[in-house]
């Protein structure tokens, strides 16, 4: 428990348990609980979207009113609950001409074309939203280019009750910058004079996350190796002379995992529940996943598993170069994602051809969970990765993860060493097929030749812990910078 509570705004565009594409809503669902048991007083805000059933809310009496510059003032709804599993108030801004559509972000015809507007809008709702409540956040907490101009729009549009209010930025991924046309500007209300390189313009266009990294008083990202990455060339999207110029304000943390979630002792989605030290019940979880893939079931193959967006990110590419000389070895692989047309198109004709190989294109919380159960091997060959859950969660149903050494992928995982009896995956450097291929060997020699030391590796890998309350220690120390830069 820190010595000072404060009153913490987290905006975040989703939330697990609610609207979730990725990672940044199992931390915009997490941190918030992991900081409220620390004692601070914590609100979070995210758009009310169409499948989020307003019968499960309650209204709150008056409409918000939000400035949307030229184009006059809109009038958003609001809505509450508890967020799952805690007493903390989630609010939801309502407003269906943005918000009640299929997709969060994009649908089958591409990315929705008013996503600035959107998103600006949800920035200011979620500031005005303070004022209608009378909660006068001690730390505005922002998260990737959706909710990036809250730091500068706190201290100009909204000046009277933020003038004390820190603002940290959370860089989930660097990939997604909210890059739009510049006479958002104008929507946006911040003052034309800062469209200039050194904040909102890039390529004499707005972008979001470039102006938010100008103005946050810290901006984190979420592992250490992220942090240093993208201030490189290969990583930074761009913008790496524009982090570097911002290092001095940046800190990487690694994300926690909910065990509560996660965790094959309490899974409910999950053939049979496990722990290390009762393993048996994970051989029940493969055979429950061989057969629900349709594959032969049999606990003597090592069963390679994959859950992710078929993204360039994720190394599709790669899986796709090495795929039928994996399925060559004595082994099977299941996969579930969706994403990009053409893997989906790939995997789904291999999954034809190969009877080791299954498939689910497709979202799927129950199936993620019994892949991370039932697999013995977990698959995240990423081209970078700014921190990464799902080898965290791995480690934890003891399914070791093969991994690139990059981001939170490089934070979290060690490699295997016989000798020494440590390490808790596989882990390779270079983003090429032979370096994948022969990492998946070795992974899978590993599980047939040195079956004792891959189980002790198992054992030792469900024992981490990787906590939330950690990084909302973290998190903490970050908040005290900040409003160390802003009241000085
Ligand atoms: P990212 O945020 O880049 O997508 P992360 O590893 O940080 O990657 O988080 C991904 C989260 O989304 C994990 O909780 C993972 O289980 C989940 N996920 C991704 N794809 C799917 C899917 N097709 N079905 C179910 N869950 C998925």
């Amino acid at each position: 428990m820190s010595d000072k509570k404060l009153n913490i705004l987290f905006a975040a565009s989703e939330v697990a348990g609610f609207a979730k594409t990725g990672g940044l809503a199992d931390v915009a669902a997490a941190l918030p609980k992991a900081l409220k048991a620390r004692g601070h007083n914590v609100i979070v805000v995210m758009p009310r979207y169409y499948k989020i059933d307003p019968a499960k809310l309650t209204k709150l009496p008056a409409p918000l009113g939000v400035p949307m510059g030229i184009m006059g003032e809109f009038w958003a709804g609001v809505y509450t609950t508890k967020l799952p599993g805690s007493d903390l108030d989630i609010y939801f801004i309502d407003y269906e001409e943005y918000f009640g559509r299929s997709g969060l972000y994009e649908d089958e015809r591409g990315a929705y074309s008013d996503n600035d507007n959107r998103f600006i809008f949800f920035s200011k709702a979620a500031l005005q939203l303070c004022n209608y409540l009378h909660f006068t956040p001690d730390i505005i907490h922002a998260n990737d280019w959706h909710t990036a101009a809250m730091p500068l729009l706190a201290q100009t549009r909204f000046v009277h009750d933020f003038r004390y209010a820190a603002s940290v930025l959370t860089i989930h991924n660097l990939q997604h910058q909210g890059n739009f046309y510049k006479g958002v500007m104008d929507v946006l209300e911040v003052g034309w004079e800062h469209f200039n390189s050194h904040e909102f313009e890039s390529h004499d266009r707005v972008n979001l996350l470039k102006g938010g990294i100008s103005h946050a008083d810290a901006i984190t990202t979420v592992s250490h190796k992220y942090a240093d990455e993208i201030q490189t060339h290969e990583f930074g999207f761009g913008l790496e002379n524009h982090i570097q110029a911002h290092a001095y304000r940046l800190y990487g943390i690694l994300n926690g995992v909910d065990y509560d979630e996660w965790s094959p002792a309490k899974d409910e989605l999950i053939a049979k529940k496990y722990d290390f030290d009762s393993l048996e019940g994970k051989l029940e979880c493969k055979r429950a996943l061989q057969k629900h893939f349709g594959l032969e079931v049999r606990d003597d193959v090592a069963l390679i598993g994959f859950v992710g967006r078929f993204a360039e990110q994720k190394g599709i590419g790669l899986i796709a170069g090495v795929i039928r000389g994996i399925l060559d070895l004595n082994v099977q692989v299941v996969m579930l994602g969706t994403g990009e047309k053409w893997a989906e198109n790939l995997f789904g004709a291999l999954s034809h051809e190969r009877k080791n190989f299954a498939l689910h294109v497709g979202y799927s919380d129950a199936l993620a969970h019994q892949i991370e159960a039932g697999s013995d091997m977990f698959l995240m060959p990423s081209l970078f990765e700014p921190c990464g859950l799902n080898q965290i969660y791995s480690l934890r149903y003891g399914t070791l993860p093969i991994v690139r050494a990059t981001g939170g992928l490089d934070d979290t995982i060690e490699n295997f060493d016989k000798e020494n009896n440590s390490g808790n995956g596989f882990k390779f450097y270079d983003a090429t097929l032979e370096a994948l291929y022969y990492t998946v060997r070795w992974a899978i020699e590993s599980y047939y030749d040195e079956k004792e030391s891959f189980i002790a590796m198992q054992k030792r890998a469900m024992q981490q812990h990787f906590s939330w309350d950690d990084a909302a220690s973290g998190y903490e120390a970050v908040y005290a910078k900040a409003l160390e830069r802003r009241r000085g």
